[in-house]
């Protein structure tokens, strides 16, 4: 079970702290039924600064590979993680620039003395996963069966039905 970490978020970029870790499948809590159990230990590292505009910032990076189920075939396929986001610290809501002006797009967290860091790095993995991953058509296990896959949807089915209701 990985270790809690709570930061007084400005504090640990005021004093340029930094934190390295792993975090495992099973200590996921949000994104544990959407990865397999070969989702390897994740590393993970969060820094803090104040860059030289005054900013207080947090880098967070996030290296391994997490194991996604198949779409198509439901064998886990792997995917290489390779999450570098950085952070700029916010008193609250009213400091964060209206969109149009923050043409850098930058992210921005509300300062916290009780910051749950697991909560980001999982917020990260959750960003970085993809949105019905599939293997490519060579390397998957339903290669054979495709062309039954492509057999008449059931709305199409249906729309023939209200047709003939009518
Ligand atoms: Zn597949």
């Amino acid at each position: 079970m990985t270790a809690q970490h709570i930061i007084n978020s400005l504090e640990f970029a005021r004093k340029s702290l930094e934190i390295r870790d792993t975090i495992a499948h099973s200590d996921l809590q949000r994104a544990k039924d959407l990865l397999t159990p070969e989702t390897e230990s994740l590393n993970w590292r969060l820094s803090g600064e104040v860059s030289a505009d005054k900013k207080a910032r947090l880098h967070l990076t996030l290296t391994g590979n997490a194991a996604v189920p198949c779409q198509r075939c439901l064998e886990p396929m792997l995917i290489a993680l390779n999450i570098s986001s950085e952070f700029i610290l916010v008193k609250d809501e009213s400091e964060v620039p209206p969109e149009e002006d923050d043409v850098e797009d930058h992210d921005y967290i509300v300062a916290d003395a009780e910051m749950d860091v697991l909560q980001l790095v999982e917020d990260e993995i959750l960003l970085a996963l993809p949105y019905a991953p599939k293997h490519e058509i060579n390397d998957c296990a339903v290669k054979a069966e495709v062309n039954e896959l492509k057999a008449p949807n059931p709305f199409a089915a249906l729309r023939d039905f209200k047709v003939v209701k009518s």
